[in-house]
């Protein structure tokens, strides 16, 4: 017997069909006497339609509102969820995250889960119920107030529950049935990863694969807690339930390190199409100055990712470029402006059609001349590569959009990890 958690993320959960469908596997881990928690989505397109609302209602609205908005989505699903169990004959509750509750930091929006306590959940679960639980969401324990976890937020929650049931693994069901080595819409030939360590997985998420949420992985891999991600669109009757014997034998298992024998110096190749380059031209060169760029757009919580400054010339001025999210680009250069008399002197040039390539691997920490390798692909393809950032297990580039999937492409060959 072992005790699961099953996230079924929003396409799993889109209508009540799919929802018979989700409730069939549930029922297929109860029927071999496994304790099962599950935690869900809303419906695929309704939180975007809640923040569309939000947004419609007024642009500048108060977070803890767009939170009471947002987060009702899930408390559909779940409700659906367990009303689906019950009529299948399976007993089952439902959860809104403020009941366990779930406790949150107050970032509305993108708040962080500070606790779970495991008392009602352990309880509902004993008394051989299933526990469906909302994702995304918790409560601020001070004011009470619903707050979510930011987009894709859901994995997040499957984890920090997973984590204080102790269960014996995490399930993510989704519409793929794993962690593939790259987009494989984008390269046919990209191979599904039967392992791939929290770290690999951790540069996945946060080079733009969209399969987990990074914070998801970052919590499993501080916790040890194995994951799994899984296809909820294989017949529930074709799959084995889970047993502590069988758990490598299906979909990706992201584990430690160490349970990965067969190690590849490059694992996957990810990218991220969703980038804006700001380049500030002139910039005085001395000390400070970086912090009064990047301290106002860190109080605006605009996230900055690769970060390039050149020598000056002339020992006076340089060049600062870096990358934020597209949709974060007119706020990032509205704060920019407001912090000139700050900053003193420069010229914005801004541009929102590149894209990052990243290649990951924790096999670059032995083997050297992977960068150099990149680049050469690169070049001989004729595509320039604006700004460089690494870290020891990942490369990245940013490059004109227009070229990315050839980018992808090619280094996916170049690092032999085309499927026969
Ligand atoms: N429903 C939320 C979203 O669309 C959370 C999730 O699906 O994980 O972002
Ligand atoms: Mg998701």
């Amino acid at each position: 017997m072992a005790l699961v958690v099953m996230k079924f993320g929003g396409t799993s959960v889109a209508n009540v069909e799919r929802i018979r469908n989700v409730a069939a596997h549930v029922k297929r881990e109860v029927d071999a006497g496994n304790k099962v928690a599950v935690v869900v989505s809303a419906m695929a397109g309704a939180t975007n339609q809640l923040v569309a609302w939000v947004n419609e209602a007024s642009q500048l609205h108060d977070k803890r509102e767009y939170d009471a908005v947002v987060a009702s989505g899930e408390q559909v699903t779940a409700g659906l969820t367990a009303i689906v169990l019950q009529s299948m004959g399976v007993k089952a509750r439902s959860w809104s995250g403020w009941q366990i509750p779930i406790e949150t930091s107050d970032a509305h929006g993108a708040a962080r889960i500070l606790n779970v306590p495991a008392g009602k959940l352990r309880a509902s679960l004993d008394a051989g119920e299933v526990a469906v639980v909302t994702g995304f969401q918790g409560i601020e324990p001070e004011s009470e107030r619903v707050a979510t976890l930011g987009r894709g937020g859901s994995d997040t929650s499957a984890v920090a529950v997973a984590i204080a049931l102790n269960a014996d693994v995490c399930d993510i069901y989704t519409d793929v049935d794993g962690v593939y080595t790259t987009d494989p819409r984008i390269v046919a030939k990209a191979r599904r990863l039967p392992k791939v360590s929290y770290e690999e997985m951790l540069e996945m998420a946060s080079s733009g694969s969209k399969v987990l949420q990074t914070r998801s992985v970052e919590l499993a891999m501080g916790h040890g807690m194995r994951t799994r991600v899984l296809s909820s669109f294989v017949a529930p009757a074709d799959m084995q339930p889970v047993s502590l014997d069988n758990l490598d034998t299906i979909g990706t298992t992201v584990c430690s390190e160490d349970e990965i024998v067969e190690q590849q110096v490059v694992s996957g190749i990810a990218y991220a199409k969703d980038e804006a380059k700001v380049t500030l031209l002139k910039v005085a060169d001395k000390p400070g100055v970086a912090a009064r760029i990047f301290g106002p757009l860190a109080d605006a919580s605009i996230n900055v990712d690769m970060i390039v400054q050149n020598v000056a010339a002339d020992g006076d001025a340089t060049d600062m470029t870096f990358t934020v999210q597209s949709a974060e680009l007119p706020r990032a250069l509205a704060v920019l402006d407001a912090a000139k008399s700050d900053i003193g002197h420069f010229e914005v040039k801004a541009s929102d059609g590149v894209a990052k390539i990243s290649v990951i691997g924790v096999g670059m920490r032995s083997h050297a001349g992977v960068a150099a390798r990149m680049f050469q692909a690169l070049a001989d393809k004729g595509i320039n590569i604006l700004a460089i950032s690494t870290s020891e297990i990942k490369i990245s580039v940013l490059i004109d959009a227009a070229y990315a999937e050839l980018a992808v492409r090619t280094l996916h060959s170049l690092y032999g990890l085309d499927a026969d």
